[in-house]
């Protein structure tokens, strides 16, 4: 069988490419000069699988995209609590680059507009190193996400430079407020070269799916964040990634996203997929128009939006049995699915609310797929309960869905004697 997804991704970029509205970003002369008809469109899963139509493999700028890696970066090498001294969170429904901070601390007020992601830039690599060098340790980060070398667009970032005033006066700013400490001229001169690193979109696919599976590129299998790292980065992107649109963005297609003015947007649906589009036409917020219209069909066709309600979980009591007779009998409670907390609280409530006739009870997690922590807590003490009140407890796991199941009264559970 031909795979039905690429057919479905071409049907969605043919359906977006009549749109012409919306203009190549020109305050970047260089930017001005791409062909604004390209368009591609890149999906990728967490098992590294990687489905494109259109332009994907053609190289553009990464621009404000870059923001979103260099900020987890700065997460990653100082921590939260240290980023979060300079640089806030707050969605700050202003243009990305607004010459502006928060009047009681003077931080920018999240590091997705320009004034954050300057200041972030600013922070890696620790106070000795140059700004090249710390240009360097971001290019590094951006080649891990990508599992490949990137090259820079040298005339972007030259042309970048001879318009940058604006970012050269927030980084003043910035100084002023003690928020960086090097020269405004090279951090921002760093801070371009940053945003220049050239991508495709089945680069910035890869990259998404990176943050999708929660930190571990899906392609080399290297673990570039740690799973909080992303799940704080996914939230920034979420209300953060698409400037003064990011509350029309939520509610349309709620997905983690960052775009950048060389056209690209991309969307990491975390535990799903990675996807990233691109095309140069960009309307007044500096998100590509082709873009989002694209984002907004995957998410409504394919239920992508984050707060897509996932149909009720059913019983995660699958059967339940009686093996063996008299004295000897033991009740099998055959458990099912995914359990996280809601299916453990099923679990316990049933217990509770129906007490098991058979002294002997087995717990069967043979057809359970994954045990989130939190459940695994609850159904231990269940069971720590349960032999309290003089049951006991085995466990059926064959494949160890459960490791280490000390119920926290010394004493592990056991599987069932062979001889029921
Ligand atoms: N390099 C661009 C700038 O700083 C990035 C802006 C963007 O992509 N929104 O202005």
């Amino acid at each position: 069988m031909h795979s039905p997804v690429p057919d479905y991704l071409a049907e969605v970029a043919d359906a977006c490419a009549v749109t012409t509205s919306g203009e190549p970003a020109s305050y970047i002369p260089e930017l001005a000069t791409v062909d604004p008809d390209r368009f591609g469109v890149a999906m990728a899963t967490v098992d590294g699988t990687l489905y494109s139509v259109g332009d994907a493999r053609h190289e553009f700028t990464i621009q404000s995209i870059s923001k979103a890696f260099a900020y987890g970066l700065a997460v990653r090498e100082l921590g939260l609590e240290a980023v979060l001294t300079k640089v806030d969170v707050e969605p700050s429904g202003d243009p990305f680059d607004e010459l502006s901070l928060e009047p009681s601390t003077g931080r920018p007020r999240n590091p997705m507009i320009n004034a954050g992601a300057i200041t972030t830039h600013a922070m890696i690599g620790g106070p000795d190193i140059s700004p090249m060098g710390r240009f360097e340790a971001i290019h590094r980060l951006l080649c891990d996400l990508a599992g490949r070398e990137l090259a820079v667009d040298d005339e972007v970032w030259r042309s970048e430079m001879t318009t940058s005033d604006r970012n050269l006066a927030i980084a003043h700013l910035l100084r002023s407020h003690g928020m960086i400490s090097d020269s405004p001229e090279e951090v921002v001169s760093a801070y371009a070269r940053q945003c220049a690193v050239l991508v495709t979109a089945e680069d910035l696919a890869v990259m998404a799916a990176t943050l999708t599976n929660a930190g571990v590129q899906p392609v080399t299998g290297q673990r570039v964040f740690s799973g909080d790292q992303v799940r704080h980065l996914l939230s920034v992107m979420l209300t953060c990634g698409m400037y003064d649109s990011a509350g029309d963005w939520v509610s349309s297609v709620g997905i983690p996203a960052k775009s950048g003015v060389g056209g690209g947007i991309i969307g990491a649906l975390p535990g799903q997929v990675g996807i990233a589009t691109f095309s140069p036409r960009l309307d007044a917020h500096g998100n590509s128009v082709r873009g989002i219209e694209v984002f907004e069909r995957l998410s409504r066709d394919m239920g992508l939006h984050l707060m897509e309600v996932a149909p009720p979980a059913r019983s995660v009591v699958h059967a339940t049995r009686v093996e063996g007779s008299g004295d000897d009998a033991v009740r099998v409670l055959e458990l099912s699915g995914t359990i996280g907390f809601t299916g453990a609280e099923r679990i316990l409530r049933r217990l509770a609310e129906h007490p098991l006739e058979e002294r002997r009870v087995a717990i069967d997690l043979s057809g359970v797929h994954a045990l989130h922590g939190p459940a695994r807590m609850m159904l231990l003490e269940a069971t720590r309960r349960m032999r309290l009140d003089g049951y006991e407890v085995h466990l059926v796991d064959p494949d160890d869905v459960l490791p280490d199941p000390d119920p926290g009264d010394g004493r592990l559970l056991e599987p069932l004697p062979s001889s029921v």
